[in-house]
């Protein structure tokens, strides 16, 4: 496609440097831009972010508005 106007560029990975916890095990760590995370799609509770906790592997949620 031929550009005409660039458009706003989105981070691919705008959760890099955000805390997590884990509330299964009290885990607790930073993000980093290897870490797998999965980004969940929600219409009725809002779009959030889902990784496994290294230590317990349970499910960590991280909202996807990211605002803090
Ligand atoms: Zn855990």
């Amino acid at each position: 496609m031929k550009t005409i106007r660039k458009g706003k560029k989105f981070p691919s990975k705008p959760w890099v440097g955000k805390k997590v916890r884990c509330s299964n095990c009290d885990f607790s760590g930073k993000l980093e831009p290897g870490d797998k995370v999965r980004f969940v799609s929600d219409q009725r509770d809002g779009d959030f972010y889902q990784l496994r906790c290294p230590n317990c592997k349970a499910f960590i949620i991280l909202a996807a508005s990211l605002r803090d």
